[in-house]
């Protein structure tokens, strides 16, 4: 996926070039010659620059931008499972009420997006803002970086790559994925404008400053009320932090990435955000499967989610929490279930969450009650009672239970007071595994949570 105006801002910031053209009549079939031109005189280049030969002939489409934003809107998901996915976002405090997470992506894909690679089918789109442009510089690495998504397709698959995962290990997936295309198009950006590939410091103080531009701009957005706290942040980081995690992973042969990365994918977006525990291998698993399968059975699961890293720094910062860096990059694994009551539709929030140390736990534990009492809009009143923990509760239906125990903290939302006890003592008994471990104890493969199928119900491409 590549964002175009990432790619204009970041430019602009960083290179301090201005490539504006005149306007001049050109056609979108005249555009369409010159992106297959550029597209075959790419391949022998990216061959040699990735150091692996294309499989198969990679064709270009190009639409205009009305034509790709009916594609966008013209999806499939239907209107009850939009406002299902909409209802579970606004339960875990991902989304604020009456917001619609699909019209906001459809809206920023429809704005942004430049290009892209539709996995499976060795194509690329590329979507033309003004025909009346011609191909400007940022284009031809829009190209570029489309065709690193084809040749990773071609060797990786991309669809199996990502399927079946939960959503923290997609968006790590994601991240890398997106962060080789860009660290090599943005490369072959500095090529086009200086005549040659720059050195990997070069390449790498671009990333730092478009990393601290992207989070000045996610900021600025939230100050500003644009509160798309799934839709539309996730994609900028990608783009990023993602070329900054294949950095440091291949950083002693950078222009030839290990395949191992895509053989042995991240799976937690901490290990994006720090490198060294993609090496160390220091993830952590959670085993939930008791409160799973002990629930009342006026209870539906609704929704198995794994906030992460890059989820909870999201959250915490859409909910005005300043620490949210802080706070977030203590997070060793979490799990988040989102059932409904049977009896009158409502929905209830369980959220098992483990810590790297006590401070962090205590951190998180004091961050979420002003968190809780933003996302319901009311005041809970001084803790009630204990049951080892702490439980706010108001008149009206919103109860909130938070219990820290050294490094974890689980809270349970709007629970009903018959089950409480219940969930308790089953959350009391999470096991966490170190990876690998979690397999051989319990003589079973782990199980496959319901995947938030966020994206790629909507979009299946990479942008
Ligand atoms: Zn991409």
């Amino acid at each position: 996926m590549k964002k175009l105006s990432f790619v204009l801002i970041a430019i602009s910031f960083l290179l301090m070039v201005n490539c504006d053209h005149q306007p001049t009549e050109f056609s979108i079939n005249d555009l369409r010659n010159d992106y297959v031109n550029l597209k075959n005189s790419l391949v022998s280049e990216i061959e040699h620059f990735r150091g692996k030969p294309f499989k198969r002939n990679i064709t270009i489409y190009v639409c205009s931008s009305d034509e790709y934003s009916r594609l966008i809107t013209e999806n499939t998901t239907s209107v009850e499972a939009k406002k299902r996915q909409n209802d579970i976002l606004i339960c875990e405090g991902l989304l604020h009420k009456g917001q619609d997470y699909f019209g906001s992506q459809s809206s920023a894909l429809s704005n942004e997006t430049a290009g892209f690679y539709k996995d499976g089918t060795d194509s690329i789109f590329v979507v033309v803002k003004d025909a009346t442009k011609k191909m400007s510089l940022d284009d031809q690495s829009v190209i570029f970086h489309e065709m690193i998504h084809a040749l990773q397709d071609q060797y990786y698959p991309l669809k199996s790559l990502l399927a079946s995962d939960c959503s923290d290990q997609y968006f790590a997936k994601i991240y890398a994925i997106e962060g080789e295309a860009e660290l090599m198009s943005t490369n072959y950006l500095f090529k086009i404008y200086y005549g040659s590939y720059q050195d990997q410091a070069t390449v790498m103080s671009y990333f730092s400053d478009a990393e601290i531009e992207v989070e000045r701009m996610l900021d600025s957005m939230h100050l500003a009320g644009n509160a798309l706290v799934v839709s539309q942040p996730m994609y900028w980081m990608y783009y990023s932090y993602g070329p900054e995690f294949i950095n440091a992973i291949v950083n002693e042969n950078w222009l030839l990435i290990d395949n191992n990365i895509f053989s042995s994918m991240p799976l937690k977006t901490s290990e994006i955000l720090h490198p060294s525990r993609f090496t160390n291998k220091r993830e952590l698993l959670l085993d939930v499967n008791t409160l799973n399968n002990s629930i009342d059975s006026s209870y539906v699961i609704y929704d198995v989610d794994e906030f992460g890293e890059v989820l909870l720094c999201t959250m915490l910062r859409e909910w005005d929490n300043n620490s949210y860096k802080v706070i977030a990059d203590g997070l060793d694994a979490d799990k988040a279930i989102v059932f409904r009551d049977a009896q009158d539709d409502s929905l209830r929030f369980i959220w098992y969450t483990l810590w790297e140390n006590e401070t962090k736990s205590t951190a998180f534990f004091n961050s979420y009650l002003p968190l809780v009492q933003k996302k319901w809009g009311v005041t809970l009143p001084d803790a009630q009672s204990d049951l080892s923990g702490r439980m706010f509760v108001n008149d009206q239906k919103n109860r909130l239970y938070i219990e820290q125990d050294s490094t974890h903290v689980f809270t349970i939302e709007n629970y009903s007071p018959e089950s409480l006890q219940g969930w308790i003592n089953q959350l009391r008994g999470v096991k966490s595994y170190v990876r690998g471990i979690a397999k051989e104890k319990q003589g079973k493969k782990y199980p496959v949570f319901i995947k938030k199928r966020l994206v790629r119900d909507n979009i299946t491409q990479f942008i």
